[in-house]
């Protein structure tokens, strides 16, 4: 799977959301970290497009306020027509789907903005079994985070909640209390997200 390493770029809608630039940099910087981590490993990803049993079992999956900015953002301003459509609906009903509202037809439908943490879960040699979480059957198999980029990426995230203080910025990260910010993708009320989808 080719891993997409440069930055991306929505110039009109990154001068009309200005947080927006800030989290496409944290997402750049999360991409080649994890380029960084697969050529150190050297063995082959597993990971590619059409294999989401990861989307099915992760039931923990972090999510950054910034990043959740970016996703509804996604959804009211990006997603169009039958895809829209059908995520609105998953969203609407996420509690029942046992799966992320996001995943549709094996694909993420929010790709470009997805979570740092779905970025940066990646497996190698053999593809998931269904219903399999990799990280708890061969944990040898899933990829290490390449942690200084991974760690750039969360104090750079701290930007976003006016920490100005580089000092403060570095230890809320290595202490982990960055974490604190997060919250469970699975966990988040998004009818709320459905219905700002209706009203755009
Ligand atoms: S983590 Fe597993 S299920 Fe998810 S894309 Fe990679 S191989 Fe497929
Ligand atoms: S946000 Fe996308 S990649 Fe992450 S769990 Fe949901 S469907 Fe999968």
């Amino acid at each position: 799977m080719k891993i997409q390493t440069g930055r991306l770029r929505f110039p009109d809608d990154e001068k009309r959301q200005p947080w927006l630039p800030l989290l496409l940099e944290i997402q750049h910087l999360t991409n080649q970290g994890v380029a960084t981590a697969i050529k150190a490993d050297g063995r082959k990803l597993a990971c590619g497009r059409g294999c989401a049993s990861c989307c099915r079992t992760h039931t923990d999956i972090p999510v950054y306020p910034l990043e959740l900015m970016g996703i509804a953002w996604y959804a009211t301003e990006k997603l169009a027509g039958e895809q829209r459509q059908r995520v609105q609906q998953q969203l609407l009903h996420h509690r029942d789907l046992g799966a992320c509202p996001f995943l549709l037809d094996e694909a993420c439908a929010i790709h470009p903005l997805r979570p740092m943490a779905c970025r940066q879960f990646n497996v190698f040699n053999t593809v998931c079994a269904v219903g399999e979480d990799a990280f708890h059957s061969r944990y040898s198999d899933v990829l290490r985070p390449d942690l200084k980029s991974k760690n750039e990426a969360l104090r750079e995230m701290l930007r976003h909640h006016q920490i100005k203080d580089g000092r403060e910025r570095r230890r809320l990260v290595e202490t982990g209390e960055v974490h604190r910010l997060a919250q469970s993708l699975r966990e988040m009320r998004w009818e709320t997200l459905a219905a700002r989808m209706s009203d755009d």
